[in-house]
């Protein structure tokens, strides 16, 4: 079976982490009988840069027809943050309704943790992230009032709808896990919306009994996520929560550098898309010394949603292999000193 996939490497080093995975990607499916076919999508801050938007009014039209989106990252040092946001990452989040983020914390063989006493194996656990409203929902204002008295409003959007979509995700992921769901509330300071969350957690948890839920605060697990991460199984967050708790969860495991995502549409009748969680890192770009690993494990993700389980499976092996074979190139975020190229090389011959 063929597989359609479109690619936005985007800005900053999304394009050199997609351009030197594309190859690889094809390869694994070769080997294993899978035909798949790119289709590349120049989108992203340049185009802003030069026509004034970010991708096309068209844009979810051309992308509608794949199995899968796979996209580097966007961020451009002149492009303000709200346009790359605005302009391409929540339209296509949005209107493909993919209302779960699925970002896992790995800590592999052969990587160092910033924490004292954790080695690979030691850290292992999923965060649900809801996706596409919460706090993120983009309703508000800005306004004078008065003479020099000036208010901005932010409010966060709880659907019962979009609430319980997050939550089984979730629940589904703990039953095929450890049945442990970490549930992530700020109760006692969001009478409104986080009471609501606690109360859809209640009830969505009656149909999963094999699952065990632990509440916990926000603050309290920015801590946890610190000081005991190895007793995380699946943790389930609002938008916000969720948006700065992976990247904990991603500095936990070692690097910014090896951390996946994807942007699941749960129902299948849009494209979901995978993302390496990091950005577009503009420090590094044009060094060619990006690490390629979150954008791999990225296309394993994209493979397993295609149904392609044994590609999948493939590329997450060869990871592992290759982090924990201390010969084996790395680039300078794993303490090593190779290329993006060397590191798609030494995992190509895995493959
Ligand atoms: P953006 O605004 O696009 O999110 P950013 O400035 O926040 O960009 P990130 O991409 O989020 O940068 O990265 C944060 C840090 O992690 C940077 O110092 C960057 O160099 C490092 N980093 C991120 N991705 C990688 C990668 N793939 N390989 C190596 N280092 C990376
Ligand atoms: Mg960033």
């Amino acid at each position: 079976m063929s597989h359609r996939i479109a690619t936005i490497p985007g800005d900053g080093i999304g394009p050199e982490v997609v351009d030197a995975t594309l190859p690889l990607f094809e390869t694994a499916a070769d080997a294993r009988g899978v035909d798949v076919e790119f289709v590349r999508y120049d989108w992203g801050s340049q185009r802003y840069l030069e026509e004034g938007t970010m991708m096309p009014d068209d844009a979810l039209d051309h992308l509608e027809d794949s199995d899968a989106i796979l996209l580097g990252a966007v961020g451009h040092p002149e492009v303000p943050d709200h346009v790359t946001l605005h302009g391409l990452l929540l339209p296509i989040r949005k209107g493909f309704n993919q209302q779960v983020c699925e970002r896992p914390a790995i800590l592999f063989d052969g990587v160092e943790s910033p924490l004292r006493g954790y080695e690979g194996g030691d850290i292992d656990f999923t965060v649900f992230r809801e996706n596409t409203e919460g706090e993120y929902a983009d309703i508000g204002g800005r306004e004078h009032v008065g003479f020099d008295h000036e208010v901005a409003v932010q409010s966060a959007v709880f659907t019962r709808a979009g609430t319980e979509a997050i939550l089984r995700a979730a629940f589904e992921a703990a039953e095929e896990r450890e049945g442990h769901l970490t549930s992530i509330t700020k109760s006692n300071a969001q009478a409104y919306s986080m009471v609501f969350w606690d109360d859809v957690v209640d009830d969505v948890s009656a149909d999963y009994p094999d699952v065990e839920v632990e509440s916990l605060l926000v603050d309290a697990a920015s801590m946890d996520f610190i000081r005991r991460p190895e007793t995380f199984d699946v943790v389930v967050a609002s938008n916000l929560f969720g948006d700065i708790l992976t990247d904990i969860g991603a500095i936990v495991t070692g690097s910014m550098g090896l951390a996946p995502s994807g942007n699941i549409n749960v129902e299948g009748e849009y494209p979901s898309m995978f993302e390496p969680v990091h950005g577009s890192a503009p420090d590094i770009v044009g060094r060619g010394v990006a690490n390629p690993l979150a954008t791999v494990l990225s296309g394993a993700m994209l493979f397993e949603d295609v149904g392609e389980t044994a590609v999948s499976e493939a590329l997450w092996a060869a990871v592992r292999d290759l982090l924990a074979d201390e010969g084996a190139p790395r680039t300078p975020d794993l303490g090593g000193d190779s290329t993006t190229l060397a590191v798609v090389e030494a995992l190509e011959t895995r493959l």
